[in-house]
């Protein structure tokens, strides 16, 4: 889901809570992948076939893979998230984080397949318009 909507739909601290979460839930997997990536290196150390080896070898290899993506999953979801939270506090009131969309910027990324070929468009916001919902004083995230 597009950020904007997303913020505007749940509400920042909403928003903000479940980016931690879900972040955290790839730290996890991060971790549990890396586990799985040692295991099968030790494993495939110690094996006996040729066959074995190679399993162990790719179970390796593909725990490492999913480790990888869910550490910068982690890290991109909490760099934006902070990003975010640093400026979610009203300036003229200080309330923190009760503030409503009122607009965003769109970047569209290309996404192209294995091919080359352009299928999609991968639309983030740059920043968002904010409106504090305490005093109604606008300002750009
Ligand atoms: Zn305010």
């Amino acid at each position: 889901m597009e950020l904007s909507k997303e913020v505007g739909k749940r509400g920042f601290r909403s928003w903000y809570e479940r980016q931690l979460i879900a972040s955290h839930l790839y730290l996890t997997a991060c971790i549990l992948s890396a586990f799985g990536a040692a295991v099968f290196i030790g494993a495939y150390q110690s094996s006996g076939g040729a066959a074995r080896g190679l399993v162990m070898l790719l179970g390796g290899f593909v725990s490492g893979i999913i480790a990888i993506h869910a550490w910068q999953r982690y890290r991109s979801m909490m760099t934006r998230a902070q990003r975010l939270a640093d400026k979610a506090t009203c300036a003229n009131c200080g309330i923190y984080g009760r503030l409503g969309v009122t607009g965003a910027s769109r970047i569209a990324h290309p996404v192209y397949d294995d091919r080359g070929v352009r299928t999609a468009d991968d639309v983030e916001a740059a920043w968002l318009r904010v409106e504090c919902k305490g005093c109604g004083h606008t300002w750009t995230i």
